[in-house]
């Protein structure tokens, strides 16, 4: 029987495991840590979303880097197929807001669970605590790895699933990107994506904690409208996070520093009706100051962060204010500027950005174009997703494809296994 080593058994390696054993490979997954799929256990908050129901092209309208490098990898196991298989495996589904599917028990755990006992079930070899170092190449093809300690171990096909360098604490700290550099392959530039933005501002990290439910938020490059998306935003101690940050962050440019974003605070009232709406808060308060018009209108610690922006007194009495200073204060709701101080750091991204250059991949078979036998899959390839459940699907899908394909060019290339 000819080898097969998986290196990493995250959500990629673990689906290529399965997919390659259950071809009749014998398989041996390498893991660095002390269990399996480290990572998976913290998705979705604990809850893990494994997949996205979105219709084949709202789905690739979700993944803003190489998506057509997926079309086979999706094609062997798209979302239904993923739900369907973890239907089979034991594993009960649900599906929530915006398509995202969870297990129904709510336990990201019963995901890693699920998998590794099909895996096991299917006849993979798992060694943990096992790192590999470097791959053993010659003749143009991959003959093995090596490990940490410096053990050799000889294989037929290499299938690299080390993730990519986000949460390193998970174990994913770029080591597939130094032996897909090894094999002589390229590696575009890394960066954290889906992930919080510091601003030059300081003021939203005076109201750090603070959750902004219906806001609007844009972006704009010259004429060119980068993000225009309305939900909910996390004002943070270094500046801004939550839901419409974490995507904007994966659709920046690299040279986002200095980025004006807009805010908008009100975005179902236009601002002839906003004005109307505080002319008549106004009216109603008199005397009172002016902060209790604000206070009508959104959080106090925002509304006190907005009057001082706008230069204005939250003392003021609300019968004092004038059609000037309402019309500022109409015009900072409508849009408040942040700018772009940089973004936040791996330790807090949800996934990389770049990678494994898809150009030196097959994306029929995940198999490098140079080197015979040696194929990756996951979040170490320079495919990456907004957040909704695509990110494990793409691990998934491009995991079953490696799987499969290693498994094919081991029984063709070596005669059988
Ligand atoms: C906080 C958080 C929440 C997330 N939530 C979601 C979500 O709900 N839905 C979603 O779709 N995506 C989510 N993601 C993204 C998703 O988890 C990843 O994109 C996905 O897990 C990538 O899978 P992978 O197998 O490619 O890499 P990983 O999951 O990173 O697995 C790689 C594995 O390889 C091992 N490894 C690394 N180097 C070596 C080596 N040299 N030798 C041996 N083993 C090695 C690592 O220890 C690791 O176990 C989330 C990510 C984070 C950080």
């Amino acid at each position: 029987m000819r080898e097969l080593v998986i290196v990493g058994g995250g959500a990629a390696g673990l689906m290529a495991a399965l997919y390659a054993a259950r071809e009749g490979a014998k398989v041996q997954l390498l893991e660095r840590n002390e269990k399996l799929g480290k990572k998976i256990y913290i998705t979705g908050k604990g809850r893990c979303n494994l997949t996205n129901t979105a219709e084949p092209q709202q789905f690739m309208g979700n993944i803003p880097r190489n998506p057509r490098f997926l079309y086979s990898a999706l094609n062997l196991l798209d979302n239904r197929g993923t739900m369907e298989l973890f239907t089979r495996l034991g594993l009960l589904l649900k599906e929530e807001r915006g398509g995202r599917v969870f297990p129904a028990s709510d336990r990201a755990s019963d995901v890693t669970r699920t998998l590794e006992r099909a895996c096991k079930g299917s006849g993979v070899e798992v060694h943990l605590n096992t790192r590999v170092e470097r791959l053993l190449l010659e003749g143009g093809g991959v003959r093995g790895i090596v490990t940490g300690d410096g053990r050799e171990l000889p294989a037929d096909a290499v299938i690299v699933a080390t993730g990519g360098l986000s949460y390193p604490s998970t174990g994913s700290t770029g080591d597939g990107y130094r032996l897909a550099e090894q094999a002589g392959l390229g590696v575009t530039p890394t960066r954290p994506s889906l992930v919080g933005i510091d601003t030059l501002e300081s003021w939203p990290g005076a109201l750090s904690g603070l959750t902004l439910k219906n806001v609007r938020l844009t972006a704009a490059r010259g004429k060119k409208l980068l993000y225009n998306e309305q939900g909910e935003l996390l004002l943070t101690h270094y500046g801004i996070s939550g839901p419409l940050v974490l995507s904007l962050s994966a659709l920046l440019p690299d040279d986002c520093e200095g980025q004006a974003l807009q805010l908008d605070l009100k975005p179902a009232l236009d601002e002839k009706t906003l004005d109307e709406r505080l002319l008549r808060e106004l009216a109603a308060l008199g005397r009172k100051q002016l902060a209790s018009a604000m206070d009508r209108l959104m959080p106090h610690s925002l509304g006190l962060a907005l009057l001082e922006l706008a230069g204005l007194s939250p003392t003021l009495p609300a019968h004092g204010v004038t059609r000037e200073c309402r019309r500022e204060l109409v015009r900072r709701i409508k849009g408040v500027t942040l700018t772009v101080r940089g973004l936040r750091g791996y330790e807090e991204a949800v996934v990389t950005r770049g990678g494994v250059d898809v150009r030196g991949i097959n994306p029929s078979t995940m198999g490098s174009k140079a080197v015979a036998g040696l194929y990756f899959a996951g979040e170490v390839l320079d495919v990456d997703a907004l957040t909704g459940g695509f990110n494990l699907q793409i691990a998934f899908s491009t995991g079953a494809l490696a799987g499969k394909s290693a498994v094919q060019y081991v029984t063709r290339d070596h005669g059988g296994g």
